[in-house]
């Protein structure tokens, strides 16, 4: 017999909308079970709640009143949530986005795990960050997470490119104002062949490649041969693994990293967070691989 929901579960969840191709659930809930004692009480359950932007405030209270221990936030939710908080994290101040909150006596609490996951798989890398340039492709929710975690990994520079100029002046405004020591300068995306010969580390934070347009790249295979042979290319998207990105960089050799690390990382440390314990990182890869393959 394997641990149940008895009465004395308690509630875990991801709120967004829409909500139902989340993966967190599967890779959450595969971790829990495995932390369950075999026979007994399965301690906590980890639900998909669909929730409007126009019910956030009561959904939270909502939760509140029914005693839910935390849970994830996603789009469209990531940066409403923030007023709605008690208090919040400094990286998560930084990034202007909240993906994990949890209950404390004075209210809801936040931080941002993304920046976490995304370190995760470089601080394995045996690479004198300080010296390094990071380039990070795209400007997005997911961009501020990578550029807070190559601030915190002290990546010498960090070069932003986007499509659109005022988003990039309002994003390097925003870091600039929450940590005046970084080093980041935005330029358009046509200045990117321009840029690649100083970057140690390359990030695409944009959705160019990701299911079901899986022949595209943010990058055309000729421009990404002016990336030196040490650098490393990381992907963000988790399908299809890996992209044509890594495809390409993988061709000349590049060492890559795709999403689904970042994913499953940033995962792990909103359950560490509930739970205040480790929690089985293996678990939690190998469910969210046989989901995604399905
Ligand atoms: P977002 O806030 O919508 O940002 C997307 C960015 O990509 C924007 O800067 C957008 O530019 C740019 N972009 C979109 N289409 C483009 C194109 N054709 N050419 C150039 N730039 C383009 O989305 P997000 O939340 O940051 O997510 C971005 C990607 O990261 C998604 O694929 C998502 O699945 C992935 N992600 C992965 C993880 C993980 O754990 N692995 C976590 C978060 C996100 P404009 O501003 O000009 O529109």
């Amino acid at each position: 017999m394997t641990a149940v929901v008895t009465g004395s579960t308690q509630l875990l969840g991801v709120i967004g909308c829409p909500i139902e191709h989340s993966l967190s659930p599967v890779m959450h809930n595969a971790a829990l079970a495995a932390l369950a004692p075999t026979q007994g009480t399965l301690p906590y359950v980890y639900v998909p709640l669909h929730i409007e932007s126009a019910n956030l405030e009561r959904a939270i209270d909502g939760l509140a009143c029914i005693g839910c221990r935390g849970f994830n936030v996603t789009i469209p939710h990531k940066q409403a949530i923030i007023p709605l908080l008690n208090e919040i994290s400094p990286v998560a101040k930084a990034v202007g986005a909240v993906n994990t909150v949890w209950r404390t006596t004075e209210g809801w609490a936040g931080t941002n795990t993304d920046v976490q996951g995304c370190m995760a798989p470089l601080l394995s890398q045996a690479h004198d960050w300080s010296k390094s340039t990071a380039t990070v492709l795209g400007s997005g929710g997911a961009a501020r997470a990578v550029i807070a975690a190559c601030h915190q990994l002290q990546c010498a520079t960090i070069q932003v490119l986007g499509r659109d100029a005022a988003k990039l002046e309002a994003l390097r405004a925003d870091f600039l104002a929450a940590r005046p020591a970084i080093e980041i300068q935005v330029y358009p995306w046509e200045q990117l062949p321009h840029l690649l010969d100083q970057t140690l580390l390359l990030v695409n934070t944009t959705p160019v490649g990701m299911y079901p347009n899986i022949g595209q790249s943010p990058i055309p295979s000729d421009v990404l041969t002016k990336l030196s042979k040490d650098a490393i290319v990381y992907d963000l998207i988790y399908t299809p693994n890996p992209t044509q990105l890594l495809q390409d960089s993988q061709g000349l050799g590049l060492q890559t990293i795709h999403g689904l690390e970042m994913l499953v990382q940033q995962g792990a440390a909103a359950l560490e967070r509930w739970l205040g314990q480790s929690v089985p990182l293996e678990v939690m890869r190998a469910a969210a691989q046989s989901q995604l393959s399905h």
